[in-house]
């Protein structure tokens, strides 16, 4: 990976499969298998689809894709914000990634399923920590950045 001129600078991810450019613009991190194409998030030594244990390459995921499903949480750790949206979203890739929803209101008669979401980076300091740190969230594809 490049190595990125003003590191310093810049928040330091909270998850391994968050990484940034040579410009500092964030991405999110996956592999990919060359036998059976599966896309996964993160770094793999063996296929979990076909158990090769070769051909993984590293890639970078898609930033768009739609809720496979979805829960309201309403009880979480101290410091954290209640309730929110926590969402698996099938990415335009095939991968697969959990992350929270945000952009639209708890809503425990609304139905997320399918619902087209784009990745969003954001810095932030999380509960407890006394640093900035990378992190990403889901927002409806049809919202602003
Ligand atoms: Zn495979």
């Amino acid at each position: 990976m490049a190595e990125v001129e003003n590191a310093e600078a810049l928040a330091p991810s909270i998850a391994s499969h968050i990484s940034r450019d040579g410009d500092g613009k964030p991405y999110l991190t996956g592999t990919k298998c060359s036998s059976c194409g599966h896309v996964f998030v993160g770094g793999r030594e063996v296929c979990a689809k076909c158990y090769a244990r070769s051909g993984l390459e590293p890639v970078r995921l898609a930033e768009t894709g739609t809720i496979y499903t979805w829960s309201i949480i309403y009880r979480s750790f101290p410091g954290i914000e209640t309730p929110f949206i926590d969402v698996i979203v099938d990415l335009e890739d095939g991968a697969h990634i959990k992350g929270i929803l945000k952009g639209v209101e708890p809503d425990p008669e609304a139905q997320y399923f399918d619902m087209p979401v784009r990745v969003q980076y954001e810095e932030m300091v999380p509960p407890g920590a006394d640093e900035e740190y990378l992190v990403y969230y889901f927002y409806p594809a049809d919202q602003e950045a």
